[in-house]
């Protein structure tokens, strides 16, 4: 059975409404909860390995996640982001750790309403992720809005709030 690893970084997948703040905050991920509700039977190792809206990664946050990805015993990928900046990071990556994703799958993907909200787009949107890690050639992907893309050559739109390859 292949054996999958979820990375999470934040974004608004596993946001929260704090309602003194009146704001939203990336917290605890709620990947596991999501995979339980879809009776994933065979359950993939989960790391967080920050909590940040995806506006706030930084070079070294980036460093972070291709490190975890190199080191990693699984050669199946996914990893929970941000939706802005994710095509910023499927780019490090593919530049940072190029012979890596010669024998590693790794799916970015994210959701534009949290998990933890009824109509979210997050259970659909991981799903997509998991089949696209199992089946993908190796590389570095993006699955969102029903569609996976090269992770080399798609953007986020912000004006159609969707991705869209180039
Ligand atoms: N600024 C948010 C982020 O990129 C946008 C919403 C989202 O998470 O997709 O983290």
């Amino acid at each position: 059975m292949t054996q999958i690893l979820v990375l999470t970084t934040g974004g608004t997948i596993d946001k929260l409404y704090f309602d003194a703040l009146s704001q939203y905050q990336v917290g605890e991920t709620v990947v596991g909860r999501v995979l339980a509700t879809a009776r994933v039977t065979h359950p993939p190792r989960i790391v967080e390995l920050m909590r940040k809206d995806s506006l706030e990664l930084t070079g070294e946050d980036r460093t972070i996640i291709a490190q975890a990805v190199a080191e990693a015993p699984e050669s199946h990928i996914v990893i929970t982001h941000g939706t802005d900046t994710m095509a910023d990071t499927a780019r490090a990556l593919a530049t940072a750790i190029p012979e890596v994703l010669e024998s590693k799958t790794v799916v970015l993907v994210g959701a534009l309403a949290p998990a933890r909200f009824a109509e979210s787009d997050a259970p659909f949107n991981l799903g997509m992720a998991f089949g696209a890690a199992q089946s993908a050639r190796p590389g570095v992907w993006i699955t969102m809005n029903g569609q996976v893309f090269d992770g080399r050559h798609v953007r986020k739109d912000r004006a159609i709030g969707a991705f869209v390859g180039n």
